[in-house]
């Protein structure tokens, strides 16, 4: 519009000029009154012409404001503007790029923008400008950029090129938007996705990216790597007897020990409540693998401090290595994940490599899960009875039934063999029901036979007792027994009653109503307050084989038992003691105030048909 009006405005003029010209021509042969009317139109013209100056500065100065409130935009624009010749100098700059690489413009020119890149982000930087330079390309990069003062700033480079120059040079014009802000919420949400929140360690996604990385140079430099997998030994049953909150303390103390226990190239991940993966890369030597194994079962040797209680918590720890295990991520898993079963069965606080072995040992198992399922309707469980005897009156009172496994191949297996398995499985509930059912009904019999005001024990697992509907259960068989409660009792282990006393305190008072004798199994095992005795209905206290054992040489093993003795008789239960198998020990528990017993010396458990005779005996 501008360019428009100056134009305008140099017609006019040359117009007038032209005219004036004419005019003078014309002046040679004209009268006065002529030269007066010549002289009114110069003066005309003169004032059109000064009209038309007016225009043309008034014009100007629109020029002027324009170009300075381009200027204004240009330098005030959130957006930093950049010319680089094609070696990355800048040769240009508005206010806020000078500010967004944190240097005053005048010592902007002819510095290299590539002095501002830090050097991760050096090679983004130089493929965008040759993109841009040569290949003339619209290009698109996000890079980071150091200021003067340190500040690491994530930008997004726009550029285009240009050959505008006066030598037909090309060079590269750049958009500089300031991105830092956008990328950490990024950067967040990209943690959040990849990390524990409880611990901020690597999640499982997260370990399997890095794991697909890492097996894949292990695979081109035919390196090493391994594969632990660790979980906790009886996490659970601190989750249930502190509560969460303990629980979540104690993950993050152990995630502590587990970061000094490996090197900084390890990766630690926590893949399930309790459980927790560590990534050795970078293995010299075999026994690398086992120093780093052998520290973190150390790192569990001090005891943890949790909301003033001191745990003494281990883990035991399956290894697989990378290439011997397994050829691929789901293969090394799987691998150390067998080999951590191993580890618990020894008992836990410890570590295991994986051998091909314990997969045939793990076939083994499923095939026992498929034939205990069996067990059942193929009538393959017995119960045993052991006595349990009144010292003073060397009477039986009481049968405690144990169950066994009459295997066709195996012969009889043990129920510490098969119970685990069972809980896990769900068949606990049926084995429980069948032999609650069988020792009623065997009760039953032996007072027809003259077994006068036997009792029979029965065990019920923790899992049979979290279901529900298990006070019907018992219920109906007694009814369908038609057993006298009174002549029932049930042992329940300590350590199941601590682990969930609220859900635990409703069914053991009902049992206790129903008149039948709820006794403590393995009482002293489970480490906990005494508290729980005051509030539930329990008559019975079986001291664990344990104490037993060491009675006769252990003066503190011989402290617990006077102790727990005394506080039963104040508490009004009765003590039973387990795992009798010599007569100094019996003498020493009788010393101690015990008088009912149980174990070896008295008898093994047997079968129905020879309590029934050892009873007529001993009568
Ligand atoms: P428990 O309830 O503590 O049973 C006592 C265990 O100690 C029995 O092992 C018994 O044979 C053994 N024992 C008895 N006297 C002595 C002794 O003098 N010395 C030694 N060293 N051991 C003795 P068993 O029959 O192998 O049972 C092991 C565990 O399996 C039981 O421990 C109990 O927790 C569980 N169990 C057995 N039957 C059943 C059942 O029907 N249901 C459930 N849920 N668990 C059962
Ligand atoms: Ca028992
Ligand atoms: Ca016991």
């Amino acid at each position: 519009m501008m360019k428009k009006k100056l134009e305008d405005i140099n017609t006019l003029r040359k117009k007038a000029e032209e005219q004036l010209l004419h005019q003078t021509k014309k002046m040679q042969g004209i009268s006065m009154k002529g030269i007066k009317n010549l002289a009114h139109e110069l003066g005309t013209y003169q004032i059109e012409l000064e009209m038309q100056n007016e225009e043309l500065r008034r014009a100007q100065q629109e020029l002027e404001a324009s170009r300075s409130r381009y200027a204004d935009l240009y330098d005030f624009a959130p957006i930093g503007y950049f010319t680089l010749d094609n070696n990355g100098l800048i040769m240009e700059a508005n206010l806020s790029g000078a500010k967004l690489l944190g240097i005053d413009r005048r010592y902007l020119i002819n510095k290299p923008f590539s002095a501002f890149v830090i050097r991760d982000d050096l090679s983004i930087f130089r493929t965008h400008l040759l993109e841009t330079i040569e290949k003339k390309l619209r290009m698109t990069s996000e890079l980071r950029i150091k200021q003067k003062n340190g500040a690491i700033l994530f930008v997004q480079l726009q550029s285009i090129s240009s050959n505008d120059n006066e030598d037909g040079s090309i060079f590269c014009r750049t958009a500089t938007i300031d991105i830092t802000e956008r990328r950490h919420m990024e950067d967040a949400i990209r943690h959040q996705a990849n990390h524990d929140a409880l611990t901020n360690m690597p999640n499982r996604r997260l370990l399997m990216e890095i794991l697909t990385v890492t097996l894949e140079q292990a695979r081109r430099s035919q390196d090493k790597l391994a594969v632990l997998f660790l979980d906790l030994d009886r996490f659970k049953y601190i989750n249930d007897t502190l509560g969460h909150n303990a629980g979540d303390m104690l993950l993050k103390e152990v995630v502590l020990r587990l970061q000094n226990s490996v090197r900084a190239s390890d990766t630690i991940s926590r893949t399930g409540g309790d459980e927790f993966n560590i990534l050795l890369t970078k293995i010299s030597v075999p026994d690398d693998i086992l120093t780093i194994a052998q520290k973190v079962i150390n790192s569990f040797s001090k005891h943890f401090m949790i909301n003033g209680h001191e745990l003494d918590i281990t883990t035991s720890i399956g290894i697989s290595i990378y290439p011997e295990d397994g050829k691929n991520i789901e293969e090394l898993f799987k691998n150390a994940d067998i080999a951590m079963y191993h580890a618990k069965e020894h008992g836990g606080n410890s570590y295991q490599f994986y051998n091909p072995a314990m997969n045939i040992r793990s076939v083994e198992r499923l095939q026992l899960e498929s034939q205990l399922s069996r067990a059942l309707k193929r009538c393959e469980l017995t119960v045993y009875y052991q006595p349990q005897i009144t010292i003073d009156t060397q009477q039986i009172f009481s049968a405690e039934a144990l169950v066994r496994w009459q295997h066709p191949e195996k012969g009889v297996i043990d129920p510490v063999h098969f119970i685990p398995l069972a809980e896990e499985t769900g068949f606990i509930t049926a084995i429980d029901e069948w032999v609650l059912k069988t020792a009623c009904l065997q009760v039953n019999q032996w007072h027809n036979a003259g077994l006068k005001n036997l009792c029979v024990a029965v065990n019920l697992s923790a899992k049979e007792f979290q279901t529900k509907g298990i006070i019907e259960r018992i219920t109906r068989i007694l009814r369908e027994t038609g057993l006298n409660p009174e002549y029932l009792s049930v042992e329940i282990t300590e350590s199941i009653v601590m682990r969930n006393l609220e859900l635990m305190l409703p069914k053991i008072t009902k049992l206790a109503e129903m008149g039948i004798d709820i006794s403590i199994d393995d009482f002293g095992t489970g480490y906990s307050s005494l508290n729980y005795l005051k509030k539930l209905p329990i008559q019975t206290l079986k001291i664990d084989k344990t104490f037993v054992h060491d009675i006769t040489i252990s003066d503190e093993d011989e402290a617990i038992v006077g102790a727990v003795i005394a506080m039963a008789g104040k508490l009004k239960m009765k003590v039973i003691a387990e795992g009798v198998e010599t007569a100094e020990q019996m003498a020493h528990l009788k010393t101690l105030g015990c008088n009912k017993m149980q174990g070896y010396l008295f008898s093994k458990p047997i079968s129905a048909q020879e309590f029934g005779d050892l009873y007529r005996v001993s009568k």
